[in-house]
């Protein structure tokens, strides 16, 4: 594997990212997650700039038209009063109780006067007349006391100047009221009083509500000191006096001052808000209008796409992870499968067959797989039909090798094996067991007279003769020649000699109808038993041997059992068969 390959490995591992279905998820998902929030994120900033820059620049233009506004509505106000302080009803009766003399007459005139244009006016709440020496001559209320003007009233009263007064609050009428006065001259510019008016604010109520340029926006009419004059809904705050804290209003003021078209900046109002205010200074520098937002309300409609954004993002996420899942599975699923075929294929089982669905590589590897799984299968099958015959085969092997070919009986190499294990076995049991040695008689003449194929269809009848004589256990070998040998596992003298018998007399029965001979064909059989006559397979041998020879001399064509004792000659080898030297 390559290096980078490595490290790459190692760290998806690290990350927990070795299945394809997580990395297919991962990839999905932080390739919808970046671009979405990114734009996201760069349209709500846009988006908030646009939105802050907007507002300000509403309550920018609301409080500057207000102020504006405020400053019309205070010069039409004292122009009012400078009209009626000229009036004759005014300076004339005033001019008549001068001087410490009082013309009750020309007061209650003046009374009357001031009453008339009172009520006229929704904005007054009173009109009354002041002297030069700050008493209160008439009043059209008629419970002013005190004059509520600035300490140099009569300066700017001589000077010829409109006084205007601090805003207060007015319990009698429950509200906030301010005063102002203009000076009452003779014809001579001779100082008489003041007339003076107490203001309220409904008019500058209206002014602000109607200058409000959406419901959320609230106007305060406050004065230099962040007290609260009055509002666009006409609401105050519960606490009278409570003011903006003074920094608020620097900034408030400096800021509008320095540069109008700054945004508004961002405190906390009075009901403890979080609001965006800009403000605006009246053109008397006593009062300004402040118009105000909460944070809440500017942003109310970008915090709703905000809030559209992010669920979109999810349902995205939604879409694009479940869509990427199933991906992973029609990746996944069939891998599995060709891992659990593959599994199963090394455990030996060859019958495998993976489900083909769907193309591309996966689908190809499948089909690979199938067509592996089927060659491995076809060549197993090959592989085991070979393996049968080459078993038939070794087994046919097997037994020419220990058969003799033209009898079928075993032959004399297998005996001798067999013989050895049947001494072996029987000497560590303590049982018995006996031996055949059969010849057939005048053998040599029988082919003289017949032929040798027709001695070779005696060797093979008289060897099938022995085979239906014998038991399982036993065994018949062609011993060479026309000599055979028989083993009887588990017999003693008696029984072997019984066995012998019925073999010899079996061969004249069987034999008495071939060839249309009249001389049937004999056999002479010696028997020999272990350990009675031989304790080794040579001896034993050895001792039948002798037996059939002393039944070859003494006529032929019987059973003899053998005289031998064991160890009255050593076993060597191969058995001897030089006593056989018998004339026919
Ligand atoms: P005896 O009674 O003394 O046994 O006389 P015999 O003629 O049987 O004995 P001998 O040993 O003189 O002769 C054996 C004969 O068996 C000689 C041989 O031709 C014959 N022979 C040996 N093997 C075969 C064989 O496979 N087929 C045939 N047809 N004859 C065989
Ligand atoms: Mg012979
Ligand atoms: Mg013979």
């Amino acid at each position: 594997m390559l290096r980078w390959e490595q490290a790459l490995a190692r760290l998806l591992h690290l990350l927990r990212l070795d299945e394809i279905k997580r990395k297919i998820l991962v990839f999905a998902l932080t390739a919808t997650l970046i671009p979405s929030l990114t734009m996201g994120w760069l349209s709500y900033g846009q988006n908030s700039r646009v939105t802050s820059e907007k507002v300000s620049e509403e309550l920018r233009v609301a409080s500057s038209q207000a102020s504006r506004e405020l400053d019309i509505w205070i010069k039409q106000r004292i122009y009012e009063l400078r009209v009626f302080s000229s009036s004759y009803e005014v300076s004339e009766n005033l001019q008549k109780s001068r001087g410490g003399r009082v013309n009750p007459d020309a007061m209650r005139r003046l009374n009357t006067y001031l009453k008339s244009v009172s009520e006229k006016f929704r904005d007054y709440e009173e009109l009354l007349v002041i002297n030069p020496d700050g008493q209160v001559v008439s009043s059209s209320g008629g419970h002013a006391s005190a004059i509520n003007l600035p300490g140099n009233w009569l300066l700017l009263a001589r000077a010829g100047d409109a006084i205007v007064g601090s805003a207060y609050w007015d319990e009698t009428s429950a509200q906030t009221v301010v005063r102002i006065a203009v000076p009452i001259k003779s014809a001579d510019d001779q100082l008489l009083g003041l007339l003076a008016t107490t203001l309220n604010f409904v008019a500058v109520e209206e002014i602000m509500g109607k200058l409000t340029p959406r419901e959320t926006v609230q106007m305060y009419l406050i004065d230099i000191d962040g007290r609260v004059i009055t509002s666009s809904n006409g609401a105050l705050p519960d606490q009278k006096q409570a003011r903006l804290p003074e920094t608020v209003i620097q900034r408030l003021v400096g800021e509008s001052t320095a540069e109008p078209a700054l945004p508004a900046i961002e405190y906390t109002n009075l009901a403890q808000q979080e609001v965006l205010g800009n403000i605006a200074l009246s053109s008397q520098q006593e009062w300004a209008i402040l118009a105000e937002i909460t944070e809440a309300d500017a942003y109310e409609q970008i915090i709703r796409i905000r809030n559209l954004t992010l669920l979109i993002t999810v349902a995205v996420l939604l879409v694009i992870g479940t869509s990427a899942y199933l991906l992973g599975v029609t990746i996944v699923r069939p891998l599995h499968r060709l891992t659990r075929g593959a599994s199963e294929v090394a455990n030996g089982n060859l019958g495998v067959e993976v489900p083909l669905i769907g193309g591309g590589e996966i689908g190809y590897l499948t089909e690979v797989f199938n067509y592996m799984v089927g060659k491995l299968r076809d060549d197993q099958q090959e592989l085991a039909a070979v393996n049968d015959t080459l078993t038939k085969t070794n087994r046919e092997l097997q037994e020419i090798s220990i058969t003799d070919g033209l009898t079928g009986l075993y032959n004399r190499r297998y005996m001798m094996e067999t013989l050895s294990n049947e001494v072996s076995r029987a000497s560590r049991l303590k049982h018995n067991f006996a031996v055949l040695m059969i010849d057939i008689d005048h053998f040599k003449r029988y082919n003289d007279t017949y032929g040798h194929l027709a001695g070779d269809d005696l060797l093979v009848k008289i060897a099938s003769l022995f085979r239906q004589s014998i038991r399982d256990m036993d065994l018949a070998a062609r011993y060479g020649g026309e000599e055979f040998l028989i083993i009887l596992p588990e017999h003693g003298a008696e029984a072997a000699m019984g066995v012998a018998e019925r073999i010899r007399t079996g061969v004249g029965t069987a034999t008495s109808d071939l060839n249309n001979s009249q001389e049937a064909v004999s056999v002479s059989i010696g028997v020999a038993t272990f350990p009675e006559n031989g304790t080794t397979p040579v001896t034993l041998i050895e001792s039948a041997d002798a037996a059939l020879y002393q039944g070859k001399e003494s006529g032929r064509n019987r059973v003899v059992l053998s005289d031998a004792k064991p160890g009255a000659r050593a076993g060597s080898g191969e058995p001897s068969r030089t006593k056989r030297t018998r004339k026919s």
